[in-house]
């Protein structure tokens, strides 16, 4: 749902703008860096984009779905880094408190999250809890007035620089899989919290991803997500669901600017005296990337707008998420055939990085392997209504 189509389009000409002007020319020093500078975070902070997703009476946006995506299309035609600094709070970072919190923790947590005070993160992955997400054995134990949690989370975007933590944690030991779960909202600076250092990852360069440990981390009952015990797996799932739409929005940005790359390489590049996109060959890949990008951003558009409608799109989500993510893993693959060599040498094009950083859309967030399971999942449980 687009409440003002006007406003809409003035904030993606922003956004599209600062893309252009800000991130782009600053994409080889964050990967050099391997951080988003300073004074990049504030201007992010200082244009509300930590905020998009949050409820404005929480200083937010309050975007709807199709909004929220709309722009996502536009800032994610950038390296990777600048849109996973804001995109945990407009995301797995601030959805759960969004979705399920008490108006207090709301109110305590969600404008730090929406100005960019705070960075926020999501943590459910565990060494042995990966696609059995409802293995978590990070616990939480009730002990006199607080919830005392021991365990360790790993693969956590943003961990390493989070000052605020939705970490899924097991409240009763003795139900095993989804219903002994809870979730809780964790500050940095809570004893018994430690992060590890960010990993040496493929790609992503600037988008810190590491672990999260707790040893006798002791949390006041009020930091339990919306007060109630066993409902954590619950909301990690109405996190993802909307985050689903919302990641395949975000694959489908770097694939456009990985086409529009090779494209202007197409059309410069010559060779046997003519531009290489007059090449039958070559134009068939460039068609391959375009129609798969249409096919893709159409997907999102429309779940999202289902979203807004209060349909379920558990099964469009996944679908979504499976669809834009391997698209995007094939638009990178023939965008450096389109550069030759070019596109293998860093220095002589962006598109080898863009390759190793978006290989990761097809891993987290669901595997594509668990998404196709979901998918025929959905698709019986539709059938057998
Ligand atoms: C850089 C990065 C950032 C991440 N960020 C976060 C984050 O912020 N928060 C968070 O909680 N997690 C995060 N993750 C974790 C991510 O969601 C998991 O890595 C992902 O869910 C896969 O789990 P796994 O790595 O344990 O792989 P595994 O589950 O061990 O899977 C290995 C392989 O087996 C396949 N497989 C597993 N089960 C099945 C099955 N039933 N049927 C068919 N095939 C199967 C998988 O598809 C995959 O190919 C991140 C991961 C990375 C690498």
């Amino acid at each position: 749902m687009i409440r003002d189509a006007e406003k809409l389009a003035e904030f993606v000409d922003e956004v599209r703008t600062w893309v252009r002007t800000v991130a782009h020319p600053n994409e080889d020093r964050v990967a050099a860096e391997n951080v988003v500078p300073d004074e990049i975070v504030a201007d992010m902070a200082e244009r509300g984009y930590f905020g998009w997703s949050i409820p404005e009476e929480f200083g937010g946006l309050g975007l709807t779905t199709e909004e929220l995506v709309t722009l996502a299309l536009e800032l994610s035609q950038c390296s990777v880094a600048f849109r996973a600094r804001v995109g945990t709070n407009t995301g797995i970072g601030s959805e759960a408190l969004v979705a399920d919190a008490t108006e207090d923790q709301k109110r305590r947590f969600l404008p730090e999250l929406a100005s960019g005070r705070a960075t926020g993160c999501f943590a459910l992955t565990e060494p042995d809890a990966g696609s059995e997400a409802t293995a978590v054995a990070t616990s939480a134990r009730w002990d006199g007035d607080d919830y005392v949690l021991n365990g360790s989370k790993c693969y956590i975007t943003n961990a390493p620089i989070a000052d605020l933590f939705t970490v899924i944690a097991r409240t009763d030991p003795d139900i095993p899989g989804a219903r002994g779960l809870s979730a809780f909202i964790v500050e940095r600076d809570t004893p018994g919290l430690t992060t590890s250092e960010p990993y040496r990852m493929m790609g992503q360069a600037g988008s810190p991803v590491g672990e999260v440990h707790f040893e006798d981390c002791r949390l006041p009952a009020a930091n339990l997500i919306g007060g109630h015990e066993g409902e954590g797996f619950r909301t990690a799932m109405r996190v993802l669901n909307k985050q689903r739409i919302h990641l395949a929005a975000l694959c489908t940005g770097p694939a456009i600017r990985m086409f529009d790359l090779a494209f202007d390489h197409a059309e410069t590049r010559k060779q046997f005296g003519q531009p290489i996109v007059d090449f039958q060959l070559v134009a068939a890949l460039l068609a391959d990337c375009q129609t798969e990008i249409h096919a893709a951003r159409a997907l999102v558009m429309e779940t999202a707008r289902a979203r807004d409608e209060g349909k379920d799109i558990a099964l469009q989500a996944s679908i979504c998420k499976y669809f834009a993510s391997e698209m995007c893993g094939r638009v990178a693959d023939r965008a450096v055939q389109v550069f030759g060599g070019a596109g293998y040498v860093a220095d002589h094009s962006p598109i080898e990085r863009y390759y190793r950083d978006v290989r990761l859309f097809r891993l987290y967030e669901g595997t594509s392997q668990i998404h196709q399971l979901n998918i025929t999942r959905q698709t019986r449980k539709g059938r057998a209504a």
